[in-house]
């Protein structure tokens, strides 16, 4: 498979990674920017961003992170638009945790026509609920590259330092514990999970499975990436 990059100056290629809290979207998006030179644009990250720098997005978005909730579609839209007004996103976007309602789908979708595009392909990453928690309470990444851990499923081959780049100190969302875990898993599927039936009407949704280990979902992946950017 050829790792030239998706896009072309009239019609990068958008993917969208469905799926509940761990179920791998962050990961799994790393992994295609990389293999494919494509972009991965996480709202959780950005709204992480704007958390730290105190705006005032941020502030509001804050209490409701913590506890599992789901941030308004004003402020979340707000900040994706932005963010695809970087040149970077002509490279082709894998919207990671975007949209999430119905609402953040239509507004995509009307964003993407007055550029002439579509949703390329919307993959749900399908897992079991039970799982999930176990996933997200253990999580950690690397605090210099962003690198994903895990207490139980991957720790980094030396201990206290990172595979990637080298960074030995790490940190932990918030939000990443047993208790919030449960309440985002609920949102996910009150809210996202009725997403999968609106991109499979529109004729873009693939399924993969994601309970098997890292690399082998990588592989399922990137086959679909490849043939739906074809
Ligand atoms: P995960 O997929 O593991 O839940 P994210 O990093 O995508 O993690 O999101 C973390 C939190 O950020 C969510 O629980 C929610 O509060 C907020 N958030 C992220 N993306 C959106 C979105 N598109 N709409 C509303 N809230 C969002």
């Amino acid at each position: 498979m050829s790792n030239g990059s998706l896009s072309s100056e009239t019609s990068p290629a958008v993917l969208i990674l469905l799926g509940p809290p761990g179920a791998g979207k962050g990961t799994q998006a790393r992994m295609l920017e990389e293999r494919f030179g494509m972009v991965q644009l996480s709202t959780g990250d950005l709204l992480r961003a704007a958390v730290g720098a105190g705006t005032p997005a941020g502030l509001a978005a804050k209490a409701v992170m913590e506890a599992g909730g789901l941030v308004s579609d004003e402020i979340v839209l707000a900040i994706l638009k932005d963010r695809m007004a970087e040149p970077d996103v002509a490279r082709g976007i894998i919207l990671d945790g975007f949209p999430r309602t119905d609402g953040q789908a239509s507004a995509l979708d009307a964003l993407l026509a007055e550029a002439g595009q579509r949703v390329t392909a919307a993959i749900s990453l399908e897992v079991d609920d039970a799982a999930m928690i176990a996933r997200v309470a253990g999580r950690y990444t690397c605090a210099g590259c962003g690198e994903g851990y895990h207490d139980e499923f991957k720790q980094p081959h030396a201990e206290g330092v990172c595979d990637k780049c080298g960074g030995t100190a790490f940190k932990r969302r918030s939000d990443d514990n047993a208790e919030t875990a449960k309440a985002r898993l609920e949102a996910y599927h009150a809210q996202t999970a009725p997403l999968i039936a609106h991109y499979e009407r529109a004729g873009v949704l693939e399924r993969i499975d994601a309970m098997g280990d890292i690399d082998a979902i990588a592989g399922a992946l990137g086959q679909v990436v490849g043939r739906v950017s074809a």
